[in-house]
């Protein structure tokens, strides 16, 4: 059967009452929960922490995957979110990343444009119908897809580009350069006030280049 994929507009069961008493996509996730340019901009506003110093602390990791590397969330020696309370609770609730503000919905991007499905990993039971919008809970939603759409492509096509390279002769020397200029230039380098318009200059910098 065909997945059900819903847009901003449209509801869906996904209201969990505050997630009360449960804390289990916060588990176990290893490294899947990959932070994008918002999310470390998001971080670092939140957190009053540079990309740099939450690396060296442990609270984000980077990880290697097709040839791209890309930071995440860590998870500590008990496999549980560097960021999870001993309550249970996000302890970075207002600054956590896109892809905890979706749960338990997952994106799917298709013809340019985003459309959201929904997970079954949350077995909260009696959850409630809430407008797509409304549950992911991020300003400006539509400007947000639209960096997300840019984003996403630009990664698909640096793995495209990846998985040629490394194929070649002195490829991974050249890829480990590429990726640590993507790092610098996304991650490492702070946003001054405008993160969208910013992110599009550095954008249009590396698909120039
Ligand atoms: S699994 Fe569901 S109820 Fe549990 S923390 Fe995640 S979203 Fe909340
Ligand atoms: S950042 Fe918060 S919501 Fe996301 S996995 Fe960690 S504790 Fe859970």
């Amino acid at each position: 059967m065909e997945q059900k994929l819903y847009e901003l507009q449209d509801m869906v069961k996904v209201g969990c009452g505050g997630c009360m008493g449960c804390s289990s996509c916060c588990e176990g996730m290893g490294d899947t929960i990959i932070v994008d340019p918002y999310d470390a901009y998001r971080l670092t506003e939140g957190l009053n922490l540079s990309f740099e110093a939450m690396l060296q602390n442990g609270l984000l990791s980077l990880h290697v995957e097709d040839g791209v590397i890309l930071p995440h969330l860590t998870m500590n020696e008990n496999n549980r979110c560097v960021f999870l309370n001993d309550a249970g609770r996000c302890s970075i609730h207002e600054s956590r990343p896109g892809l905890c503000r979706i749960f338990p919905l997952g994106r799917q991007y298709k013809d340019g444009r985003i459309y959201y499905f929904l997970l079954d990993e949350c077995k909260k039971s009696g959850k409630v119908k809430m407008k797509v919008e409304k549950w992911i809970d991020t300003k400006q939603t539509r400007v947000n897809e639209q960096f997300l759409l840019r984003w996403h492509d630009y990664i698909k096509a640096f793995r495209g580009c990846a998985k040629e390279k490394i194929r070649e002769e002195g490829g991974e020397t050249v890829m480990k350069q590429k990726n640590m200029l993507l790092l610098q230039t996304f991650y490492f380098t702070p946003y001054r006030d405008d993160f969208y318009e910013e992110f599009e200059e550095r954008l249009n910098y590396m698909e120039n280049l």
